[in-house]
């Protein structure tokens, strides 16, 4: 009676625990896939995202490989003219398809590029067990690192969310030059941890944390750009504080205001593009940490304008004899030595005294000489002397033969003067006599704050490289308002924006 009584007391709870246990192994025996299938939800490429994505013309080499254990790793490559390729670990969800938008951004920054998709995803086969992935990513590099030729010291590693699982293994193994993490999680243990309490669900089934990205970036000693959307609550924000913290060597980190977890690149790569490339291929980026909010990203698309103006610069004629960017020194000559344009006109006016009576200039120049030269009058109420304007290359060749040095006279050819943009203000024949007068100091002093804004630039100025010559506050020349603006705002001389732009490029 005594035990029936107590057996029914306790049955409901016996089942009970009985029903938990069964759950338990239930979930025991069936952890480790339910981790993987997590980690990579599973998806498989169907045509029509491939045909989708085709017409975004991407132009790849699709590549098939058979791995160490006999399974199929389908991936693309792209070739780009920079010497750094990008090894681009694409996030989970979708299969490489969903990310050409990204790979393509890469391959547009001039980056050779290439992608494998995970066990599972697309058109690549098995499960996306730990050891698999890191199998594919060590496989697909070493075919890849062989065919294209590349360079670990050129390699950049590239990963975006569960990208990470995937690449951290790959870089802890592999050396690299730079990494650029994309919403990061710090590790397994720390994605699931949130959902429970604060405890790791695994540890209930004995499983060890993996991915630990948080303490393997501890070991890295190549500089890191980090980027996380602060409002983002598939990876939350505070994994990345854990990552970036420990990360052990040079780091940015760009915190996107008010943004979750995907497509950061579709929505702010555009205006990260100067960074990105910044980043890879030329110095260290000069912040630590940045929060990118509507101020920010007004100001970078500022930045970005301006380097797209200076690239138009780097892009101009230097070296047509007719261009208005002409590069003349005593090493670079007119292409046609006795070279002389067809646009001149005399150049005496209201506002411009032209002591020799008969000197032309080119018909652009002379334009803006003009609005200069009233406005000029307008300040000083004296009309703007010009000594000497153009010399032809016969002229030169006389002067030349009269003795005149060659740190004042260019040799025949040589001269700026003969691209007849060119004119010397005032009498004087070297920079100290040209300074001393009272007058000419000033008028020299109002050239240079305005010049520019007409087209005109100081070839000759003091503390600046340029070449041998004297310096001479005379010497004005014509290259345009915006290169002349350029060349003002940079503080820089037309040689020092020649040879250490142009010809180091
Ligand atoms: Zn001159």
């Amino acid at each position: 009676m005594v035990y029936n009584y107590v057996t029914m007391k306790y049955k409901k709870t016996i089942i009970f625990f009985l029903f938990l246990s069964i759950i338990y192994w239930f979930f025991f025996f069936q952890a480790e896939k339910i981790q993987t299938l997590s980690t990579f939800p599973w998806m498989q490429a169907n045509i029509q995202d491939v045909v989708w994505y085709e017409e975004k013309n991407l132009d790849f080499e699709e590549i098939n490989i058979i791995s160490n254990s006999w399974e199929n790793i389908n991936g693309l490559y792209l070739s780009g003219t920079k010497n750094e390729t990008v090894y681009y670990f694409h996030w989970n969800g979708w299969p490489l398809p969903y990310f050409y938008s990204e790979i393509k951004y890469i391959h547009d920054l001039w980056y050779s590029v290439f992608a494998f998709d995970y066990p599972w995803y697309g058109k690549s086969t098995w499960m996306p067990e730990i050891e698999k992935v890191w199998e594919f990513s060590k496989d697909f590099f070493e075919y890849i690192k062989k065919e294209k030729n590349i360079q670990n010291e050129h390699l950049i590693i590239w990963w975006y969310s569960v990208g990470t699982a995937v690449a951290v293994d790959f870089a802890s193994k592999n050396d690299f030059l730079k990494i650029v993490l994309v919403s990061p999680f710090a590790s397994r243990y720390d994605m699931w941890k949130r959902w429970f309490f604060n405890i790791p669900p695994q540890k209930l089934f004995f499983m060890e944390n993996s991915y630990i990205t948080s303490e393997v970036v501890k070991n890295f000693s190549k500089p890191a750009l980090i980027i996380h959307g602060n409002n983002d609550f598939i990876v939350p924000f505070s994994q990345w504080k854990q990552v970036f913290e420990n990360y052990a060597w040079e780091k940015s980190f760009i915190e996107i205001d008010d943004y979750g977890h995907n497509w950061i690149i579709d929505n702010y790569g555009g205006i990260l593009k100067n960074i990105f490339t910044q980043f890879i291929s030329d110095n260290p980026l000069d912040f630590q940490y940045m929060i990118l909010n509507q101020e920010k990203i007004q100001l970078l698309q500022q930045e970005n304008q301006k380097k797209e103006q200076e690239l138009s610069f780097f892009s101009q004629d230097f070296l047509t004899d007719n261009s208005v960017t002409k590069y003349v020194s005593p090493e670079n000559s007119f292409q046609k030595i006795d070279y002389e344009p067809d646009d001149l006109v005399k150049i005496s006016s209201e506002y411009l005294q032209d002591v020799k009576g008969n000197q032309t200039l080119r018909q652009g120049a002379k334009t803006y000489l003009d609005i200069l030269a009233k406005d000029f009058h307008k300040t000083f109420w004296v009309p703007l002397k010009v000594i000497s304007a153009y010399r032809s290359y016969v002229y030169q060749v006389g002067i030349k033969s009269w003795g005149c040095s060659d740190i004042f006279c260019a040799k025949a050819g040589y001269s700026e003067h003969q691209t007849w943009l060119a004119f010397d203000m005032f009498e004087a024949s070297t920079e100290s006599e040209f300074l001393q007068k009272e007058d000419l100091r000033k008028y020299f002093s109002w050239m240079q704050q305005n010049a520019y804004r007409y087209g005109f630039n100081n070839s000759y100025q003091k503390w600046k490289q340029i070449d041998w010559y004297a310096v001479e506050p005379w010497h004005w020349r014509y290259v345009g308002i915006d290169f002349a603006t350029y060349l003002w705002e940079k503080n820089i001389s037309f040689w020092e924006f020649y040879n250490n732009y142009i010809l180091k490029k």
